[in-house]
Parts: structure tokens; sequence; C-alpha cells
């Protein structure tokens, strides 16, 4: 497929406060589909910016005893560090204060005045003097202001008025006749009957304050946000200063606006690109809110969402990951610690690290760390590679109907693939058996080539992720430079040296209060002797599935020690192949500690960590309970290697 432009767009952010995470969760989107659109090749130009006019800001300005400038200007150095730190790659940020674009609004504005479209009228309505705002009848509350409770005034302002019901007509026609123009189906359907209900000309200049692009020709008119803001997705794209540019980048692509500005820029937007004889932007697109628990913000409630804080704690890749993969695009999502250290411990450790950390741990093992010539290719190898190399296609329609989360659900079936397929390679197996060396070396070939193809496909959305997995496998270069023709099967090349594996998304530690309960072994040792349970009492079936969302391992116990204060319970360090971890268990009574170091035992490997007597716990180890309360551990017959899986 040709190459070609993608023109995409987040808001102009308004810097009369910090940024939250609904900023990020609209900037992360626009930045993924940017870095998508640079790997298949394209001409990218992605914009965000600032939007720094207005009465709010003169107000806060004059609160904080600085100038308009100097208030934005520090509160704008903040956007672009979040941006940094959220990894953020960004052609251009616009603001509105700089001249490049105060130029273009008064351009616009001279010319739809000089061709009729922008009229001089009244604009009358309730005002508020103290709040110097304006207020429509159905807001006032018991007559009063909103906002402060006091009476407000009858008041005429002379005011610009936008003839935006002039293009109506024509708007609903395009909406009509392009389906894809706004997104979701939803919102264009809200749209279409906001026009229909009738729509009244717009006022577009303010005389009741100071901080903004003065009207050319007109003293003590500043024009108001729908010119000057709306705008700056021209002026940037070089609409005055650059005509050649402005043609290969216009039309955009995607505008990305949360749904509460949707309207402005399906309706008012559009019929100002109309009046200037411009072509509309390929499509609006609407995001749902971030939810997060009402109440006080505080870490222990776990409703903490300033995103430098987030980040801080948890680093960029985990919350793009969580804001991408939680959400489904246009609905409404949910903001929570819990959700954010469940989601990440599931599937950025448990599969994407587990995959890299074994796959890499067992070539320092058996091959020196090098990447050796495979021997002939077996069905099951193929399986992996086609799924691998198809993953990109079926990633690429999912972007395109802007379901991101989907998109990465395609990758995540290659990750989980890529583990399946070694519990069936059973590389260790071959190991033992030096005739086998040429269907070992296919095998871990297999799993590092996808590897390298799961680190092209997931740079885009988790950057340093990608890069990191990218050095880990011994590549060259930066994974961010390459492109659509690195995602070809079989351009690992053979002598490859990679590095020692080191965890890339280490698992959170679940936010558990210290709790008595539940014990860590299957068994409690209950005070009085229970009777053994009868095989399929009271326990209802599961399926299948159900039971293989349990991870059992096989892991071999290298120290127990018994935990201070409870005689229940030991602290055993477990092996787990790729990992040493620590379980807590409640067998103190059956087992004395130096019987079981040496000893094979069976871990649920993706139980939720929890603290028992200020211990950490990483799993459970399972045991039987005999009528008398004694237990008895669940070990395997054979000696195989830690990590192996049980089912
Ligand atoms: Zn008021």
């Amino acid at each position: 497929m040709g190459a070609s432009r993608y023109y995409v767009t987040t808001p102009i952010y308004y810097p009369s406060d910090r940024l939250h995470i609904g900023h990020a969760y609209t900037t992360t989107i626009a930045d993924s589909l940017a870095r998508w659109h640079r790997l298949k090749g394209d001409e990218v130009f992605f914009l965000t910016g600032s939007d720094e006019h207005g009465q709010k800001i003169e107000r806060r300005a004059k609160e904080a005893g600085t100038s308009p400038q100097a208030y934005v200007d520090a509160i704008v150095a903040t956007f672009k560090d979040l941006w940094k730190r959220l990894h953020i790659q960004y052609d251009d940020f616009i603001r509105t204060t700089e001249p490049r674009h105060v130029r273009v609004v008064q351009e616009i504005f001279q010319r739809l005045e000089a061709q009729g479209d922008i009229y001089r009228s009244q604009y009358e309505g309730w005002y508020c003097v103290p709040c110097e705002t304006f207020w429509t009848e159905s807001r006032l509350v018991d007559g009063n202001c909103p906002d402060c409770g006091r009476p407000v005034e009858w008041v005429q302002e002379e005011s610009f008025f936008f003839r935006l019901s002039k293009y109506m007509p024509r708007l609903l026609e395009h909406i009509e006749r392009h389906p894809e123009f706004i997104q979701p189906e939803s919102r264009r359907n809200e749209m279409i009957q906001f026009i229909k209900s009738g729509v009244e000309d717009l006022s577009v200049s303010r005389t009741t304050f100071e901080w903004g692009i003065p009207v050319p020709g007109h003293p003590g008119h500043v024009v108001y946000v729908w010119i000057d803001a709306l705008t700056n997705y021209i002026s940037a794209a070089g609409y005055l200063d650059d005509p050649d540019r402005f043609q290969r980048l216009w039309p955009a692509d995607l505008h990305l606006v949360g749904k509460d500005i949707l309207r402005f820029h399906t309706v008012i937007w559009p019929a100002l690109l109309m009046a200037l004889d411009l072509p509309l932007p390929r499509q609006v697109a609407g995001h749902g809110w971030i939810l997060t628990e009402t109440g006080k913000m505080s870490k222990s409630k776990g409703n903490v969402t300033d995103p430098i804080e987030l980040i801080e704690e948890f680093g960029a890749d985990r919350i793009r990951y969580f804001l991408l993969r939680e959400i489904p695009f246009g609905q409404d999502g949910y903001f929570s610690r819990e959700a954010l250290i469940e989601r990440s411990n599931a599937d950025l450790s448990n599969d994407l690290g587990n995959l890299l950390h074994r796959t890499l741990s067992m070539l320092h093992r058996y091959q020196e760390g090098v990447i050796r010539e495979p021997g002939p290719e077996e069905p099951l190898d193929r399986e992996l590679a086609v799924l691998a190399t198809g993953a990109f296609a079926a990633m690429d329609a999912k972007l395109q109907q802007l379901a991101l989360n989907e998109a990465l659900e395609e990758l995540w079936k290659v990750i989980r693939r890529g583990n399946k397929y070694l519990d069936q390679a059973e590389p260790w197996a071959l190991a033992r058996d030096p005739a086998q060396a040429p269907r070992l070396a296919r095998v871990l070939y297999t799993v590092a080539e996808a590897l390298r193809l799961v680190a092209l496909l997931v740079a885009p959305f988790l950057p340093q992720t990608g890069e990191r997995i990218w050095h880990q496998l011994g590549l060259s270069g930066s994974v961010h430079q390459a492109r659509q023709d690195q995602l070809r099967w079989g351009l690992l090349p053979a002598g490859t040296v990679v590095q020692k594996p080191e965890p890339i998304f280490p698992r959170l530690e679940r936010e558990t209060e210290e709790e008595p309960a539940p014990e860590p072994a299957a068994a409690p040792a209950p005070k009085e002797a229970p009777k053994a349970a009868p095989a399929s009492e009271e326990v209802p079936e599961i399926t299948i599935d159900e039971f293989a969302r349990l991870d059992l391992r096989l892991a071999r116990v290298v120290a127990a020690e018994p935990v201070k204060g409870a005689d229940r319970l030991l602290k055993l360090q477990l092996d787990l192949g790729a990992e040493t971890r620590q379980v807590v268990a409640g067998i103190a009574q059956s087992y004395k500690p130096e019987e079981l170091v040496g000893r094979q035992v069976v871990v649920v490997a993706n139980l939720k960590p929890a603290r028992l007597r200020g211990e950490l716990s990483q799993g459970m180890i399972l045991a039987a309970s005999g009528p008398d309360g004694r237990l008895g551990l669940v070990t395997v017959q054979e000696e195989l290697p830690p990590g192996s899986r049980v089912r």
C-alpha cells in the first residue's frame, strides 16, 4: 500500500488549570494513531496546543497578580512537561497567542466581514456583573446567576455575528452524505437532531474583556473563542504562511475531541470552513469521559488522577495501556488504581513480560544468548508465524474504526499464543537431547521473531516498551525508526546476541489492607477436624475456559522460614524458572521449613498478590487437606523444569 498523509489533532487545551487524566486520554489516543501511521510510512502531522485567550484567563491572571501572558506561559509549560513524560510525540504545538495564529484569525475575520458572513448587531442576554458572564434564561437559578447567586441584569452589548444559520442546509447535506464524518454513530444522530432543531447566528466578538485577539478595524472588540480557537487547525498547517504545505496537509484526517465539544467541531467549525471555501475535515470523533471515584482525592482512596503523579508511580506505558485498552472509544470509562493494577499485572506482566522473560532466559540457558540458525519449520511454528504476521492488518482495520482497545486485543492474541506455543513446543525438553538442537533453535527463533514483531506493533501504543523489547532482543537502532517493511517474517538474523532479560513490567502489588484472611494455602487447617468434602459436593461446575484462567506452575522451594507471630504460616521462596517469588503458606502445622527446601510444589501463579502479616505473598501453593486437618502438598511425579505449566 502506498504511503499517504495523516493529519490528526487534539483539542487545544485551556490553560486555566492543570491537565487531568481526561486530557491525557485524548492525547494518548492521538499520539498512538500518529505513531501507527508513522509505522505505515505515512507523512504524519500530529498537532496539539493551547487555547490561551478569554475572560477566565484574564481574571485568573489578575487574581495571581500577573499578566495574562505570563500566567499562560507558566501553565503551558506544565502541559509540555506532561506530554514529555507521557511520551507524546507531537509534530507541532500551537499557542493561540502566537503571531502566526493571531494573523490568521484577524485575516479570516476581515475576510468574512467583507463577504457579508460577519455582521454587526446587538448581543442580548442576562449578565452577571461580578462574574462578567452572560447567561441564557434557562441557566439562571431562581432568576439569579448560577455561579454566584447574585441578581443578573438584562444588557445589550454590541457584537459581531457569524451567519452560522446560512450554512446549516449545506452542512446537513454533508453529514448525511458522509457517514464517517461524525463518530461515533450515536453522536452523529445527536448532531443531526441539533441542526434540525434550528441553529441561530453566532456571536463572535466581545467588548466585556480585553484578553483576546483585537477585531481589526473595530477597537474595543476582541475575537471570541469560536474563531479564535477553532482556526488553530488551519493556522498551524500553514494556511497563510505556507500555502504549499497547507495544500498538502488540509483537510485534517481526524479531529479528536471530547464529547462535550463535539458540537463546536461538527457545527461551527465546518460552517466557518464552508464560508472560507475550504474542504471539511474527513472525520471528527468524540470520545467519552473518564469517570473516577467521587469524593476527595486521596492515594488511600485510590482516586488520584493527576497524570503526573500516576506516571511517576506507574510509568507512562502502564497509564497509556490502561487508557487505550480499558475504554472502548466513544464510551465512558472508569478509572481506578485497582483496575489499573489488575490490567497491568494480567496483560503487561503475565502475558507480555512473561513471554519476553521466558524467551530470553531460555536463549541464555540453552543457546548462550544467541539466536541460532533455525531447523526446519513445523506446522506449530508456522501457526505462530501466520498469526504474528497477520496482526498488522488486523490491527490496522480496528484502528480505522478507532477501536484502539480491539487493536490491542488483536496484538495480545499473538502474545498469548506465543506463551502457549512455548508450552506446546517444550524447549526445556528439547534441550535435554543434543540431537534436537536444530529443533530447539527453530522454536527459540520462532518465539523471538514473534517478539520482534510484537515490539514493532506495540511501540505506537507503548513507546518505551516497544523500545525495551527491541533492545533486549539485541536489535540495533530504534524501534521507532522502523517501518512497515520490517513487519515481514524472518528478518531476525541468526547470530543475533540477545541481552540478559530485565523485567519490563514487574508485577504490581495489589493495594489490600492488612487483612487476616484469605489464607494463602488451599487448606486453612481449621481448629476442629472437618470431614473430608466428598468430591463435587456443593462446588458448581466450571468450563474448561474457566479452568484455563488459572496459571498453575511447577515451582521449586529454595528457602522456607516461619513467619513471626503466626504459628500456621511459612514464608517460602519459590523458583518459577523465569523468576523467584515469595509465597506465604498456611502449612506450618504440617511441614517443617527444612522439610520443604528442594521440593517441587504447584503454585497458582496468577493469583493477585496479597500481604499476610506484613509479608508479601505472590501466589498460593496447592495442598490437599485430610480429615484430621493435616495437609499434603501437591507435587508432580517427574522432575520437570521450574515454571512448567500444570493443567
Ligand atoms: Zn455571578
